[in-house]
């Protein structure tokens, strides 16, 4: 979206006023497919009976399906794969604009805005950074490629090459998530062998940004207003080790916790074994580090584990987690399971409630098995029928839910620095909003039905607020004061 609005393409969320459609698309698991598929299938339509006259397709279904899309699909005019995000510009047919300064990000506000065109402006120059950008790697990386990990030889019409293609501080964004809040990609890439994953087939070896773009770009974003950061990648425990930085995402909060006016700062996915006592040292030390960690630990059961090639298991999970809530008192911690993994039994999934039970999570997410072809597991015998991982998924949720209620309940009372989000979608007499223990778009909400002695409130503004009522994920704050 940086690269195009910075040639000057004015941008839509309309696919009726549009003239060229991007479709970004997903599909590392069955559902992401779909929807992919249904969403170009959609803006095909609109191509061949609206003003549309060109249909572009980018993202990881590209790097997966790549002939397969241009030939069962022929509305599709270009597609654009995860490693080669810069030829979108000539996908789209627009002449990239003379190299000049770089200048801010541009913030994207609404779903539905159209910008004015911005011929005038220029400064596209990422395609040199993009190559001094993309390090070696790990040799980890190196080993696990040899073993086949990254292999798409059962993928027919794939892409070949594996993306190496990082960002920089000087790539042109374009912010989608209002002008409070950005992620930052600070690595891409798995080098991990989890047997059920795609992912790193899909997104290539394990590749780090070099420290001082990421520090650069999160500079300029606070510059511009942004208040809340949010760092991602597969990985981002593994942030720093291809470029021989030890405790790396440590030193890097800890540089970023240091940006005047970031109020908030936090980082998605946490594995496991890589939560180090620096790093849980780091997010106690800063108060602008969320109290919150992402920790996905996919099942556990240690046979499931170990087939999954995770490894560890309850016992070893429970003293992590044990270290993390010592470390970081109150700490919001969320995880997500596969369940009907090849083989799982019902022992298997007993051993996973009673884990439930005494980890306490504030969060869960539950995700059914995904067979996917290219991932180990695909060739495992013991699948397990659609009907029985369904009705796993549900009762592992029934006993998060009892879980979630309690937690909820003891927020009663309690006064937490708020950022209001906007009017809720259900009803215009209540907002929505959230607080450091509910990440963008992925925990529970918070309801505000009283503004206080405010009128009204403002979207992308922190308040402080007292909690009133608990329902089984979200809770009801009523604000004490603000804007903060
Ligand atoms: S660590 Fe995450 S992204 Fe990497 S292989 Fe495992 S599940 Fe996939």
């Amino acid at each position: 979206m940086g690269l195009l609005d910075r040639a000057g393409a004015r941008l839509t969320a309309r696919p009726e006023e549009a003239e060229i459609l991007v479709v970004n698309t997903c599909s590392f698991i069955d559902t992401a497919k779909q929807e992919s598929v249904d969403t170009i299938l959609e803006m095909a339509r609109h191509k061949t009976e609206g003003r549309a006259s060109k249909l572009i397709v980018a993202g990881c279904l590209v790097e997966r399906y790549r002939d397969e899309i241009r030939k069962n699909i022929p509305e599709v005019d270009a597609v654009v794969g995860t490693g080669e995000l810069e030829s979108i510009l000539e996908a789209a047919g627009i002449a990239p604009p003379a190299p000049a300064a770089p200048s801010p990000f541009t913030i994207l506000s609404g779903p539905a805005q159209v910008r004015p065109g911005r011929e005038a402006e220029s400064g596209v120059h990422s395609h040199a950074h993009a190559i001094e950008n993309s390090p070696k790697g790990r040799p980890e990386g190196d080993h696990r490629e040899q073993q086949g990990r990254f292999s798409r030889n059962d993928w027919l019409g794939a892409a070949h090459l594996l993306p190496t293609y990082l960002y920089n501080e000087d790539t042109p964004r374009l912010l989608s998530t209002g002008r409070t809040s950005a992620y930052i990609k600070i690595a891409e890439g798995c080098d991990h062998p989890c047997t059920f994953c795609v992912i790193p087939n899909l997104r290539g070896k394990f590749r780090s940004r070099r420290f001082e773009s990421v520090v650069a770009e999160a500079q300029r974003l606070v510059a511009s207003g942004v208040q809340e950061i949010t760092l991602i990648g597969q990985d981002t425990t593994c942030y720093g080790e291809d470029l021989g930085l030890k405790d790396g995402l440590a030193t890097l909060l800890d540089a970023l916790a240091r940006i005047d006016s970031l109020r908030w700062l936090r980082f998605l996915y946490a594995y496991p074994n890589r939560i180090t006592g620096k790093l849980l040292e780091t997010i106690a030390l800063h108060d602008n580090i969320c109290k919150y960690l992402d920790v996905p630990l996919q099942h556990a059961s240690p046979d499931v584990l170990k087939r999954m090639k995770r490894g560890a298991g309850a016992d070893i999970f429970l003293k992590t987690l044990e270290k993390v809530r010592a470390a970081v008192p109150g700490i919001a911690l969320r995880t997500s399971f596969i369940v009907g993994f090849p083989g799982e039994s019902p022992r298997d999934v007993e051993l996973l409630e009673q884990f439930i039970k005494e980890a306490r999570f504030d969060w869960l997410g539950v995700f059914n098995y995904s067979d996917e072809e290219g991932s180990r597991a695909f060739a495992l015998d013991s699948k397990l029928p659609k009907r029985t991982i369904e009705s796993r998924k549900r009762r592992l949720m029934k006993l998060q839910q009892s879980i979630s209620r309690k937690a909820r309940q003891q927020w009663i009372g309690r006064e937490l620095v708020l950022l209001a989000e906007g009017e809720s979608e259900e009803t215009e007499l209540l907002w929505e909003g959230r607080t450091q223990y509910h990440a963008p778009e992925i925990d529970g909400k918070v309801y505000i039905n009283d503004f206080g002695d405010l009128e009204t409130l403002e979207a992308g503004r922190f308040y402080k607020a007292q909690i009133t009522e608990a329902h089984d994920y979200d809770v009801v704050a009523r604000v004490v004061s603000g804007p903060l």
